[in-house]
């Protein structure tokens, strides 16, 4: 079991996420934009980051940037609906260089969701 801090400002992303977790026996903490979620990781300091890169306040890359400087060894699997559809920019690449372990495109399958919180639980912190 982990403490799993999941970041979207979905609220339905968030409940389904939620729910994938804790079919799993995680412990789930919410927040709806990247201000709640570094709010909240410093608060809860978790196993494990799942964060939407696209959001108000506070975006998931600013985010993930914001708490790598205090916490060197976080871990964060990135979730995004990516460039394709809505013809938007793309960030999980992004995502990607500032250090995400895992970037899983919407709409991901319950198995690619497992797979990515597993290997990224199993991976070493990054110093
Ligand atoms: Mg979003």
């Amino acid at each position: 079991m982990a403490k799993i801090l999941v970041v979207d400002d979905e609220a339905q992303v968030r409940g389904m996420l939620a729910k994938m977790l804790s079919v799993e026996h995680h412990e789930v903490i919410e927040a709806e934009n990247g201000v709640q979620g570094c709010k909240k990781y410093r608060e809860h300091q978790p196993d494990l980051l799942i964060t939407d890169l696209v959001m108000p306040e506070k975006n998931g890359i600013d985010m993930i940037m914001e708490l790598k400087k205090e916490f060197p060894s976080i871990r964060v699997v990135a979730i995004s609906g990516g460039g394709g559809i809505t013809g938007s920019f793309d960030y999980l690449p992004v995502a990607k260089l500032v250090g995400a372990l895992h970037i899983l495109q919407k709409p991901f399958t319950l198995q690619a969701l497992k797979s990515a919180v597993v290997e990224a639980l199993r991976a070493p912190g990054l110093h």
